[in-house]
């Protein structure tokens, strides 16, 4: 069974895809928690950042390095929040690995 990521890369599922490379996608989230909320995302299907394991290491580091170069792109040179969800009780809904990078207010902290 597909993830709703997996449906989105291949077109399946209508999403705003911002950037894409042989890796990873980056898109809008669909209910944004900010006036830019974009959700970087490895096209392999990793459910969580707890079922990656050692050899994931290079594609964590290029999700991150993907996640910066949004967000210098995205963020007008503004402050940045970057969230992984892990876990149902962290708040993940999607069991596909993926990176929230979320600009444009003030973030509280500690998140709730
Ligand atoms: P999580 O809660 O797993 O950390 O994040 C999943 C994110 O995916 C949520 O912020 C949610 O709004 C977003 N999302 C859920 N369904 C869709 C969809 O169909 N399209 C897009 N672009 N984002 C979605």
């Amino acid at each position: 069974m597909a993830t709703l990521f997996e449906k989105i890369a291949t077109g399946a599922i209508a999403a705003e895809i911002l950037y894409r490379d042989d890796r990873c996608m980056v898109l809008r989230d669909i209910a944004p928690k900010a006036p830019l909320h974009l959700l970087i995302v490895p096209l392999q299907p990793i459910p969580s950042l707890a079922a990656a394991n050692d050899g994931d290491g290079p594609l964590l580091g290029h999700l991150l390095t993907v996640t910066r170069k949004m967000g210098e792109q995205f963020s007008q040179k503004a402050d940045y929040r970057v969230v992984i969800n892990c876990g149902a009780a962290a708040g993940q809904t999607v069991p596909h690995l993926h990176i929230h990078l979320l600009a444009g207010r003030d973030f509280a902290w500690p998140p709730g």
